[in-house]
């Protein structure tokens, strides 16, 4: 058993729960897959076309949330806190059946999904992970908001900047190292919105099932909901969440070193976009015992994180 095998989670797990843009009622189940199959959607409301991969290469709309689609346009959405969990958790291959087109929101972050997955334990493969290697600096700049990711020698680190108008929220920055973190304050942000947006949310036909119970709202200076704060810097920890869960829609773990500046989904999707065209910018490689970078041995799944 080594944490450079892949690993599935060691049994089904159940979810209910409402779509925070949708607000239809949803049931989500992850289930434990065999080795190289990937994370793969299964949309069980629907007889037949229901497979859909969470590809870079998928994804079809970043409007507030990330959305794949496959060749009949058989959506799921609001995938990426579930796919943030499995990134940093380090979950390489799952099948997830859903029951209707958004996955379920829940308290706003992925304590719940990380909680059970860990709750539940992980399987472990005999077959080796595939990470990416980031060879060179690609970087995506629109107007102030930047992206880029260049090469490191074993880590996969995140740094991150958010800047907002409001003084409660202001300039955040932090940055993680996906593999030797405790990624529980990043697992437990919540998703945010401004109380001055969620009229305009609406009439998108977006943001139907928010509520106080799965995103922070601020109104001027204010938070409104009565528990506060999970973590002094939620806010930005939360995009770090987001941009986990982005990023693994490469199918692997990158080791590289990721920047962002006011970035989000789209920004994300097009990084991907523009690493993947240029085989030159990266390396998929099996990492196997004799390879093993020093730092994965403090893999932080290993630790507890309660
Ligand atoms: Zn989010």
């Amino acid at each position: 058993m080594s944490i450079l095998n892949q690993k599935t989670i060691s049994k089904k797990l159940s979810f209910k729960g409402i779509g925070v843009h949708t607000g239809k009622n949803v049931k989500l189940d992850i289930l434990p897959a065999s080795p190289n199959t990937g994370i793969v959607f299964k949309r069980v409301d629907l007889k037949k076309n229901n497979i859909v991969y969470p590809s870079y290469s998928n994804v079809t709309d970043t409007t507030l949330c990330t959305t794949i689609s496959n060749e009949f346009n058989v959506k799921v959405s609001t995938i990426e806190h579930l796919m943030g969990a499995f990134y940093g958790i380090g979950i390489d291959n799952a099948i997830i059946e859903i029951n209707s087109q958004e996955v379920p929101i829940l308290d706003g972050s992925a304590k719940i999904f990380v909680d059970s997955i860990y709750n539940a334990g992980l399987k472990f493969s005999d077959q080796p992970i595939k990470v990416i290697k980031i060879n060179k600096n690609v970087k995506i700049e629109n107007g102030n908001k930047y992206i880029s990711i260049d090469k490191s020698n074993v880590s996969s680190d995140i740094e991150f900047e958010i800047k907002y108008q409001t003084n409660l929220i202001g300039t955040q920055t932090n940055k993680i190292n996906v593999f030797e973190d405790d990624l529980k304050d990043i697992f437990y942000s919540r998703t945010f919105c401004l109380f001055e947006d969620i009229s305009k949310l609406k009439q998108m036909n977006l943001g139907m099932g928010g509520s106080l119970d799965n995103a922070i709202v601020i109104k001027k200076n204010e938070i409104l909901n009565s528990s506060g704060l999970r973590n002094k810097s939620e806010f930005v920890n939360h995009k770090i969440l987001d941009c986990m869960g982005d990023l693994f829609l490469s199918g692997y773990k990158i080791i590289g070193s990721l920047k962002c500046s006011q970035g989000g989904h789209k920004l994300t999707n097009e990084l991907l976009r523009k690493v993947f065209t240029d085989k030159s910018n990266f390396s998929l490689i099996e990492i196997k015992g004799k390879q093993l970078p020093y730092n994965f041995a403090n893999y932080h799944n290993l630790k507890s994180i309660a």
